[in-house]
Formats: structure tokens, sequence, C-alpha cells
């Protein structure tokens, strides 16, 4: 019998209940071994789809190469005009876009309905900076006129995490194309088809074939196949950070730069002076939606020791306050962990912090739901932040609530920690609260809120959270080679010759 994902994914590939690839803007099946995805509401199969070949990514890298050259041709306003059909492509598929997000990543059906819609409005952001890219020009002596262009790199390789498929997709592939890249893009195994959808209306909405290569395949296998192609000029990485640095030395041997979009292990510092209800539910929504299962969660909870018990004892309650269950149904809020391998990982993890000296508050709620998937209750740890718990990615909803004094000790804590991705502060005392944002090292911090992003700002990491930056502008100029042209404006152009440096 099909499974429910197999039906949906015949509505694609009538022919077939398994995943292509795709490649040159046509699918293509691969010959290598079996990848299974499983459903983590019961831990039940639902469907096996052979490995990418080294053919697939060979001929991803030469049509890429090619389609980039039809791409850069074009006016930068018809770039735009393209990318904006993109956006409204993925507006009209949004239900069936949700439908395939939500049984691949496992996660609630309405938050796969809130990141389809980013994709679309990250296309039509990028869409408006298409014909926007303009250079600059350099206030140098008057004996010059100096220049600045900016230019594809050409063909970019982007790898993408399981827990945001569709996002990470329309988030790097977006500014990719917009500075007027080639994308090859191998999302994680576990969750190609929205990545592979998403390309093909790109490609009903205009893009030269081959544009976006989509590569359905594991990254030990195809990954590692796909930084050796002889035409790739940057890695965009998303994922965790133990791949992050094994691509860094993969892509430096290629002579390749990365980008890189690792963990975190951000702090969520709260005030006794804050607006306490607010705190609450925001420290809930900033681990424990998504099940933890987000690169900014706020996995460690700072709190003032005047308020600590009590407001750990608030938090601890979420179990109560969420919808818990099948990711299909509509009512439901929070999911399970979306694999196996992660839920032992999550669940190792709070068996060590306990045999640690971690103490889980006990908030009376039974194991949730009751089904043989990959659940994990909401649980909030007390502990402290030498802990192995308080160090290390959990990637779950389990959050580490550490006690501190003052302003002093809640920075020295937030910054003791190899991870630098994300954090927040929760006062209503103004100063403090930009004095933390301040001296707290991460890449993206919030006061008085949690978890707001948007494709117009900057995001990234400090130390192990990574390296270069998406969104916005920013990921533009990753996109791009920057040109410097000179022109020797003078009467004697040659008397010019010695003002030049031996670089
Ligand atoms: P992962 O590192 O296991 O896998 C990410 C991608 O790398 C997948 O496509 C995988 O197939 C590929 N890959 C694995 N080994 C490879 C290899 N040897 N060579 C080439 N490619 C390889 O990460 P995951 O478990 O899928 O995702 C969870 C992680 O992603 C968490 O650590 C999370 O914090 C992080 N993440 C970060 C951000 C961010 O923006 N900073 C966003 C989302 C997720």
């Amino acid at each position: 019998m099909k499974t429910e994902y197999q039906s949906i994914i015949q509505q694609y590939w009538p022919e077939t209940d398994s995943i292509p690839s795709l490649v040159n803007g046509e699918f293509v099946f691969g010959s290598g071994g079996s990848i299974t995805i499983y459903n983590a509401h019961d831990g039940s199969e639902r469907l096996q789809y052979p490995d990418a070949d080294e053919a697939i990514i060979k001929a991803a890298d030469a049509a890429a190469s090619e389609a980039k050259k039809t791409w850069w041709a074009m006016t930068a306003q018809a770039r735009g005009q393209i990318m904006y059909r993109i956006g409204y492509k993925i507006r009209e598929q949004l239900d069936n876009l949700a439908l395939v997000e939500c049984y691949s990543s496992n996660k609630p059906i309405r938050d796969a309905k809130v990141e389809v819609l980013k994709v679309a409005e990250m296309f039509e952001y990028y869409a408006g900076w298409a014909d926007k890219l303009h250079g600059e020009v350099i206030p140098v002596p008057t004996t010059h006129l100096n220049y600045v262009t900016y230019e594809p790199l050409g063909t970019v390789l982007q790898i993408t995490p399981w827990n945001a498929p569709i996002f990470t997709c329309g988030w790097q592939l977006a500014p990719a194309i917009a500075a007027g890249n080639a994308v090859i893009l191998k999302p994680s195994e576990l969750t190609p088809v929205s990545s592979i959808l998403v390309a093909a209306l790109a490609h009903q909405a205009g893009v030269p074939s081959g544009l976006i290569n989509v590569i359905a395949g594991y990254g030990h296998t195809a990954g590692q196949m796909a930084i050796k192609q002889a035409n790739i000029r940057k890695v965009v990485f998303v994922g965790s950070p133990a791949t992050g640095k094994r691509i860094a030395v993969s892509a430096a041997e290629q002579g390749v730069p990365c980008v890189l979009e690792l963990g975190g292990k951000s702090a969520n510092i709260v005030f006794d002076d804050a607006n306490l209800d607010l705190a609450v539910k925001g420290a809930q929504a900033a681990i424990f939606s998504g099940a933890g299962q987000s690169c900014v969660s706020g996995s460690r909870l700072l709190v003032q020791d005047t308020i600590y018990e009590r407001f750990c004892e608030a938090v601890s309650q979420a179990a109560k306050h969420f919808v818990i269950g099948d990711p299909s149904d509509d009512a439901t809020q929070i999911g399970p962990i979306h694999n196996q391998k992660q839920y032992q990982h999550v669940t190792d993890m709070i068996t060590r912090a306990q045999s640690e000296g971690a103490t889980a508050i006990d908030n009376g709620c039974p194991a949730i739901p009751e089904s043989s998937g990959y659940y994990v209750n909401p649980t909030l740890l007390k502990g402290h932040n030498a802990m192995h718990c308080a160090q290390e990615e959990i990637f779950g909803p389990v959050v580490v609530a550490i006690p501190f004094k003052d302003e002093d000790e809640a920075i020295a804590i937030a910054n003791d920690s190899r991870f630098g991705l994300a954090g927040a502060v929760w006062t209503q005392d103004v100063g403090r609260a930009h004095r933390v944002a301040k001296q707290v090292n991460a890449g993206t911090f919030w006061i008085n809120g949690y978890k707001t992003i948007h494709v117009s700002s900057p995001f990234g990491g400090y130390g192990e959270s990574g390296y270069g930056r998406s969104s916005g502008l920013e990921a533009l100029r990753e996109y791009s080679e920057v040109k410097s042209v000179w022109v020797e404006t003078a009467r004697t152009p040659a008397a010019n010759f010695g003002y030049s440096a031996n670089l």
C-alpha cells in the first residue's frame, strides 16, 4: 500500500514513487545506494529512493556552467521579472508545497505554510535587487577614474539541512541567482523534495535550463562529489558544526571559499525587571517551537536569581499550553523530532545532563502523544553553564536554565560558549537592553522578543556558529566578485606610473 507521502510524490512524478534530482531542467533518477525517509509521527517508512550518482553531478556542473552565461547575458530587469514570477508561482503552490514540506520535514503544517510564504518573499525581495546591483565610483586622485563593479561568482554549491528545507533553499537560491550565479543545491537526503519543486517552479517561471540544479543524495557521497566539480566557485553550507568543518576542509582542498551557517547555543537572558508574562511566552517559543530544531533556539535560559525558581516553573509548563502531536494536523503547534538519529541524540543528552546533576522540572504532563513516533516532551533542565548540556547543541525541545546575579555575570555566561549565533535580553531598562545587546557575541540579537528574522536583515554567526552572512545586501555581496577598474585620466598618463604600488 502506498504511503500518503508516495501519493503526494506521484502528483509530480506519476511514473514512480521515487525521488529524482533536477538537472538541466529535467528530472533524472540516481543509481546509487538506497535512501529511506521515515514518518517521525509513528516511525514508519515513507519511501525509498536512490542516491544521486556521479553522472548526475557532472551533468549538473556542466548544465550550470552553460546556464549562467545565458542568465548573465539577460538584462538585469529581465532577471528580476523572472524572480518575481518565481515568487508568484510559489504563492500559487502554497498548499501543495506546505504539505510536501510537512511530510518531509515532519514540521507542523501551520509552520510549513509560514515558511513557504517566506520563500516567496525571498524571491520577491531579491527580484527587486536584481537591477540595483550597480557598482560604485571611488574618490581617488584626479589623475585617475576608479570604479568598482560586482559580477557573479559563476556556479555556487549550496548544501542545506533537514530542519528548514524549503526555507534554507529560498534563503540561499534567491540571492545567488539575483547576483547572476548558477546553482547546484544539495538539500538534506532526508528532505529533498520541496527544493526540487522550487527549482522546477523557477524553470517554469523562465530561468535558463540548468540555472538551478538540485541533487537528491547523501552528503558524504553526492555532496562530496559536488564540492570537487570543476566549476564550483563557492560552497555555502547550512548545517551542523561538525559537517561544516569537514566541508570547509574539502572546499579548501579545491581552493574554493565557503560561507558556513552552523549551529548555536543561544543565551536568552531574563532580568527580574522584565515583563515576565511576555518573557515566559518568549522563552517557551524560543526553545519549544519547532520542537527546538532551530539553529537560533534559545537553548540556554539565563534567569536572574531573584526570579529563577518561579520563572523556571512557569516555562516548564509549556507542554500544557501547546498542542503537541501529528504534524499534518492543522491544530498541531509542536511536532516530533525529525528522525530517529536526532531523537536518540536528544534523549541521550537529557539522560547525560541528569547524570551530571541537572534537574528536570516535572510539569506533571504524560509523555506526549501516545504514539510510537519520535516525540520529546518540552523539558526544562535546571543546571549551570559548565555542563555538557549547556555547551553542546541539543537541537530538541530542551532548555538549560542557568541562574545569574547581575548584568556582568549574565554577559559573562552568555559569552562563555564557543558558539555565537543568536541571543536575547528581556528587561524594561532600555539602557541595560542596549548594553547587553552590544556585549553579547552573537550575529543576531533580540530585545524583548525572540526569533524575528527578515530577508532584508543580515544573518550569520560568530565563533563556531560559522562565518559569512546570509540575507539582506550582505548575501548579495557573498555571491559576488568585486572588480576594481582603473582609468588613466591625466594629460600625461605615463607620469602616473610612478604611483603604482608593488603589491
Ligand atoms: P548536517 O550537517 O548533518 O547536514 C547538513 C547537510 O550537509 C545535508 O545536506 C547533508 O547531506 C550534508 N552533508 C553531510 N555530510 C556531508 C559531507 N561529508 N560532505 C558534504 N555534505 C555533507 O546537519 P543537519 O542535521 O541536516 O541539520 C541540523 C544542523 O543545522 C544543526 O546544527 C543546526 O543548528 C544547523 N542549522 C544552521 C542554520 C543556520 O543558519 N546557522 C540553519 C538551519 C540549521
